[in-house]
């Protein structure tokens, strides 16, 4: 029985009867059916065995009135059968959740679940169909399962992180095997977990008055058991894919920031949604401008007069033109300014401000005209003492 039986599956064949067919007529066809194939009546025939299972399947949807018009309306949606026609066009490229659909009408008896198409959609009908049969169900329901969060790292320029970048990231995750179509099973057939009854966790009681759930052990948490296992991925269902994925950093990250990508993790099983991406963001260090939160620093180097008699200095901008700063008459060393609106990118997309921070530079190789003019400009300052206040406040405490 493959998943795509469940939607080719003809229940008025099975019992045959007309699509019309009253509930009466339809419970009239079962019992004849059910006593001629029953086990008791046919000992070690497999084939009647198999029939009586598809006759009880048929009337578990077609005898509850409820059930057979969710039936009919899904039928007549997927064309009587029409797997592949459907709103994912060629190749039937979408994932819906066929545990889900059948889940219920199906009872502990049979395969469920597994993979649609593969690719694209994102299990947009299975959101449509999900539940159709579990309403007021009883049956057993292979659970939808989130798809694995994947932990990745990148490193960026400086520039980098202030822009924000689109970066490949190459990453290992878990995939369906291609093999098996993820059920983990050689022909597409596997069964429900007998352990779990396909939900792919166990409670186990604390004492107490109430019990924790586990994952089940006998299937992995999958809900679901190979009845010939998958030779590729040993039943697993799964496969490693390493995978190139183009993945847009966003502007203004920090050194060993993580990121969470959602929906970009390992996909989903049975139309689950797919788990997120963490990525570790490690940034290098720019030879000129450093990162406080929003804001860019920047250290620049200014002459003794500059700051002592004021002027305008040109100070460079990450990836702009340079921006002139005003300084004051008698701006100290070691003085920040702001230049505003020249930091790194916001979330809302303004922009932090540059932190420009003065250094007083002092030459090392003066020229003659120079080294005449300091002099006068020490015999000028001779009555000045700078280190007056030191002294005093250090006699003091
Ligand atoms: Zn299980
Ligand atoms: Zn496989």
């Amino acid at each position: 029985m493959s998943t795509k039986d469940f939607v080719e599956k003809d229940y008025y064949k099975v019992l045959g009867v007309p699509k019309d067919a009253t509930d009466a007529e339809v419970k009239k066809a079962y019992r004849k059916l059910a006593r001629e194939f029953h086990p008791d009546a046919n000992k070690g025939d497999a084939k009647a065995e198999e029939r009586f299972k598809e006759i009880s399947e048929a009337n578990d949807v077609l005898g509850d009135p409820k059930k057979r018009k969710e039936y009919d309306e899904a039928r007549a949606l997927f064309g009587n059968g029409g797997f592949r026609a459907g709103p994912g066009g060629a190749g039937g490229n979408f994932n819906f959740d066929l545990g889900d659909l059948f889940g219920g009408a199906q009872g502990g008896q049979g395969g469920a679940g597994g993979f649609g198409g593969g690719g694209g959609g994102g299990g947009g009908l299975g959101d449509v169909f999900g539940g159709l049969f579990n309403r007021g169900g009883g049956g057993t329901r292979v659970q939808p399962r989130r798809g694995q969060d994947i932990e990745s790292e990148v490193t960026l320029s400086f520039t980098e992180a202030v822009d924000g970048a689109t970066v490949p990231l190459r990453m290992s995750s878990q995939a369906p095997c291609k093999a098996c179509s993820g059920t983990g099973d050689k022909n597409g057939t596997p069964r429900v977990c007998p352990t779990c009854v396909g939900t792919g966790q166990v409670s186990r009681g604390t004492g107490g008055g109430f019990s924790l759930t586990d994952p089940c052990v006998d299937c992995k948490g999958r809900g679901l058991i190979a009845q010939d296992p998958c030779e590729v991925c040993k039943g697993s269902g799964r496969a490693k894919s390493a995978r190139t994925m183009q993945v847009r950093i966003p502007a203004g990250v920090l050194d060993n920031q993580r990121i969470r990508l959602r929906g970009k993790g390992s996909p989903g099983e049975r139309g689950g949604p797919a788990g997120d991406l963490y990525v570790v963001v490690h940034v290098d260090a720019h030879p000129v401008f450093g990162r406080k939160g929003d804001n860019l620093t920047v250290t620049v180097p200014v002459t003794f007069p500059e700051a002592a008699l004021g002027g305008e200095v040109k100070v460079p901008t990450l990836g702009g033109p340079p921006v002139t700063l005003k300084l004051p008459a008698g701006t100290p060393n070691g003085r920040t300014m702001r230049a505003r609106g020249k930091g790194a990118v916001r979330k809302d997309g303004t922009r932090g401000d540059l932190l420009v921070t003065v250094e007083v530079s002092v030459p090392t190789d003066l020229g003659a005209d120079a080294q005449d003019a300091l002099e006068a400009y020490r015999k000028a300052t001779a009555g000045e003492d700078p280190r007056a206040e030191l002294f005093q406040a250090a006699k003091g405490a």
